[in-house]
């Protein structure tokens, strides 16, 4: 039956029973999705319902169907790629922000907190002074956004507004080989080319060489591209690797080109003292990324840009007038004191910062109260104590590696990622032991990391990033894999 009242009705009953279903997905007792998918797609699926359900049954089909049935990554164990469940206050942050401020414009707490927990996070990661950020759907597109400053930046210095006119000329992106493969696809989107991003080669620990960046830029001084970035990895995503960074941006200012720092996963990793000394450079960018959703613990859909100088990413991402909000607002100005008490009556005065001409997103939920709330939940020690942890989990299982006879590190932890591997000299294919050996991993469920190629070895890679990812995590995945390495060999 259709059920007008429920479907505005009161939120709170339905929020007990939905918190009572996630919290019983949380213990981690159900079977993965897919060893009975059958059995859930027959109820969950079917033809476009000609008449509703109604919010009671529906609930009862999330709690007993749809949420059980979910992902792996919010479990303890779940070490693969760098994603991890949110945590407590994520959720709570941003179900709130979902129905009491589902825009992230106007003149709200939400939107205030939009542009606080920003210079929080500049702080916090320890951002050149004055740099000013915008918030994303993830790392992609902070990466698409602060690579499209940089083209406009580039081409404005020739005389050309690229965002009016187009590309019109070859253009290079310099990168690492371990940089993510998103700035190349942030290189196709914005009209430069994928082939426009030149690979440098790296070093035995997955950091950029200098000396090969600055061979490529003294070839290519005398050509005519239009040198649009210098891209630096502060963690990279196969083994979180931090590039020399003052040194690279020393060459960038040296050769006048855009210095982009990519910390999508790693940036948090300046709350370490141990690591600290390796953000050394961070100075010199002229833009980096985060992401809140990495190892802040966000819900998924929170990444973060930040650059010298957003009225850049005006001129390279504004949408232009339009009909629709003419005579919608007062005379406040953009980059008026919003909050000014004076001035301002509603919170419908004004849209605030104009975070829309920003980047790729007019309508976009309020994601600064979630990282607020996050961060002011447990602080910076807090999350300086996470951040501490995980590393020195990535340290203890190189450690436990080192001290056994058939575990091999194949790269020295900088951050919280150890790439290790079994090995055997009994004549084994060693990548193909060690994908057998990952594959019974996933299978039992427990200890989920993934594999990576370091050097052209496929190894065991686990990334502690999860807020519920604790101590005990390193120990029982190590042993994991010599209980699986040493049965498989044995056979
Ligand atoms: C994860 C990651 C990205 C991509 O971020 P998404 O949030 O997944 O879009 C980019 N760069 C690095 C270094 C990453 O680790």
């Amino acid at each position: 039956m259709h059920n007008e009242k429920a479907e505005c009705g009161a939120l709170s009953p339905y929020l007990k029973k939905i918190g009572e279903y996630l919290d019983d997905y949380l213990l981690f007792k159900h079977p993965d999705a897919m060893n009975h998918a059958l059995s859930w797609q027959r109820v969950l699926g079917g033809e476009l319902p000609e008449t509703g359900l109604g919010i009671d049954a529906l609930l009862k089909d999330m709690g007993q169907y749809l949420i059980p049935n979910g992902s792996q990554i919010p479990k303890p164990g779940c070490t693969s790629f760098i994603t991890t469940g949110a945590s407590t206050i994520g959720v709570l942050a941003s179900l709130s922000g979902s129905v009491a401020a589902p825009q992230r414009l106007g003149l709200t707490a939400f939107n205030y907190l939009e542009a606080l927990s920003l210079e929080w996070m500049a702080e916090l990661f320890e951002l050149p002074q004055g740099m000013q950020g915008v918030y994303t759907s993830g790392g992609s597109t902070a990466n698409l956004i602060a690579l499209g400053a940089a083209r406009q930046a580039a081409f404005e210095t020739i005389g050309i507004d690229v965002a009016e006119d187009g590309v019109q000329k070859t253009c290079r992106i310099y990168c690492s080989a371990a940089a993510h493969r998103t700035i190349h696809r942030a290189a196709a989107a914005l009209g430069l080319g994928r082939s426009s991003v030149v690979d440098i080669p790296v070093d035995e620990q997955g950091c950029l060489c200098p000396i090969a960046l600055e061979q490529q830029l003294e070839a290519d001084s005398n050509k005519n591209f239009v040198a649009i970035a210098i891209v630096a990895n502060a963690g990279t995503t196969d083994s979180g690797s931090i590039d020399p960074l003052r040194v690279i941006g020393e060459l960038a200012h040296q050769f006048g080109i855009w210095y982009h720092i990519d910390g999508a996963y790693g940036l948090p990793g300046i709350l370490d003292p141990s690591v600290r000394p390796l953000f050394d450079g961070l100075v010199l960018a002229d833009s980096v990324i985060v992401d809140p959703h990495k190892w802040l613990g966000a819900p998924i859909g929170i990444g973060a840009a930040y650059v010298r100088n957003r009225s850049l990413l005006e001129r390279a991402f504004s949408q232009g007038s339009a009909h629709y909000l003419e005579g919608s607002f007062t005379e406040i100005k953009a980059n008026d004191d919003y909050y000014n008490h004076d001035k301002t009556t509603s919170s419908m005065d004004s849209m605030g910062t104009p975070y829309s001409d920003y980047g790729l997103e007019l309508s976009a939920p309020s994601r600064g109260a979630v990282v607020w709330a996050i961060i002011r939940e447990i602080g910076k020690e807090g999350l300086t104590e996470r951040v501490c942890r995980h590393n020195a989990m990535a340290r203890k299982v190189a450690d436990l590696a080192n001290n056994h006879p058939n575990l091999e590190v194949a790269q020295k932890p900088t951050l919280s990622i150890c790439c290790f591997r079994y090995v055997s000299d009994n004549g084994f294919d060693l990548n193909e032991l060690n994908r057998q050996i990952h594959r019974q991993m996933v299978l039992n469920g427990r200890n989920i990391p993934s594999t990576t190629l370091i050097n052209g070895k496929l190894v065991i890679r686990p990334c502690f990033v999860g807020a519920r990812t604790s101590w005990k995590q390193a120990q029982t995945l190590v042993d994991e894999v010599i209980e699986l390495g040493d049965l498989i060999t044995s056979k």
